[in-house]
């Protein structure tokens, strides 16, 4: 039994043939995924009902359910995705003119800890699947056409580096949902193995890195990551990776008022950004979360000062601003509340329920 939606349109005729059933539907089942796209393998009305039996039990499509919906003034939607063994994550839809951005999730929790961050704040529980990776995108793309996937939801895609990698080729693949790789983006905390994987894909996604520091000593405080991989270490894969690649690389930086906002905090991270060729930096304010309400926002004059210092040291920034605040869909916001009685059905208070 191998889950429908973890398997590469490549990858199906040979599938087929080896439980002895014909190569051309290859291209059937494929029209039938990814061009209608059935979430019941009844509605491939054009496969004899025989097969459309058999694929029921050896290609099984992934159960994943919409429990529940909030969305936020700006329009931005969150939805809380419930899998077969009851456990669930957060998607996040966010329109903008010309585009329909999803934010989606690798793992059930996050073994990271970075401090300011509420996915991490309960630990992991468990990595998705490629499957359950794919059904988020394919419950998002039902509320709208996606135009840009990034991997910044819960969890670290490098940590579940194979079912992330096959999830977003598949669905980057011409013959499945066909979404442009530089559409998709990836973000990593600084699993340094990770880089040298992805550059050898030769796959051209986008990758951002989660900085959030500019030298080991606050990094290592607000990243337990950092301690395994200090920013030397890290520093030097982003380096191999864009001369690797000839693909910028996206540092990400969380401001966190009188914690890493201060001129020489910028001042030292425009240093150690230039030894990375093409690299860019993009400055979020954080989004407060509950379990470190001592976690403030920097105000507005700072966040202007910072950005001031990296543009003046001719380091391309961008100043962003965090949607989807009032359904609890910003950045780091993405956690389960809290569980119900049986462990199973999370007790999620949404806004409203579509
Ligand atoms: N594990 C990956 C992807 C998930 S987090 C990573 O760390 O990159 C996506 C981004 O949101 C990361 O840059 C993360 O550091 C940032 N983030 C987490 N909590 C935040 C918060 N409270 N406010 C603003 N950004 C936050």
């Amino acid at each position: 039994m191998t889950k429908a939606w973890s398997i590469l349109p490549d990858e199906w005729k040979d599938i087929l043939v080896a439980q002895g059933l014909r190569a051309f539907r290859a291209d059937q089942i494929l029209h039938a995924l990814y061009r209608d796209w059935i979430d019941d393998w009844d509605q491939a009305t054009t496969l004899p009902k025989d097969l459309r039996e058999r694929l029921k039990v050896e290609f099984p499509l992934t159960r994943a359910e919409v429990r529940a919906v909030s969305r936020a003034a700006d329009g931005t939607e969150k939805l809380l995705v419930g899998f077969e063994d009851g456990e669930a994550v957060e998607t996040v839809l966010i329109p903008a003119t010309g585009r329909f951005t999803q934010c989606i999730s690798t793992q059930v929790g996050c073994a990271m800890g970075c401090v300011f961050c509420a996915s991490g704040a309960q630990g992991v529980v468990r990595s998705l699947a490629a499957d359950e990776i794919v059904a988020q995108y394919l419950l998002g793309r039902r509320r709208g056409d996606i135009t840009n996937l990034v991997v910044m939801g819960m969890g670290e895609p490098f940590m579940n580096y194979d079912a992330t990698l096959r999830a977003l080729k598949l669905i980057n693949a011409g013959k499945g949902p066909n979404l442009g790789a530089r559409h998709i983006t990836l973000s990593t905390c600084g699993v340094v193995p990770g880089f040298a994987k992805l550059a050898a894909e030769g796959i051209q996604f986008e990758l951002s890195v989660s900085l959030h520091a500019p030298n080991d000593a606050l990094r290592s405080e607000l990243m337990p990551v950092n301690r395994r991989w200090p920013l030397d270490e890290l520093l030097r894969a982003c380096a191999d990776y864009t001369r690797q690649t000839k693909r910028i690389i996206t540092f990400e930086y969380t401001l966190i008022k009188g914690v890493n906002d201060s001129r020489a905090c910028a001042e030292e991270l425009a240093r150690q950004v230039r030894r990375v060729p093409m690299a860019k930096v993009n400055l979020i304010p954080l989004s407060p979360v509950d379990h470190r309400p001592d976690l403030k926002t920097p105000d507005e004059q700072t966040l202007l000062m910072f950005l001031d210092v990296l543009m003046k040291a001719k380091v391309q920034t961008m100043l962003r601003r965090s949607r989807g605040k009032d359904a609890a869909a910003a950045c780091g916001q993405l956690r389960l509340r809290s569980r119900a009685q049986d462990g199973r059905q999370a007790a999620f208070p949404p806004q409203k329920m579509v």
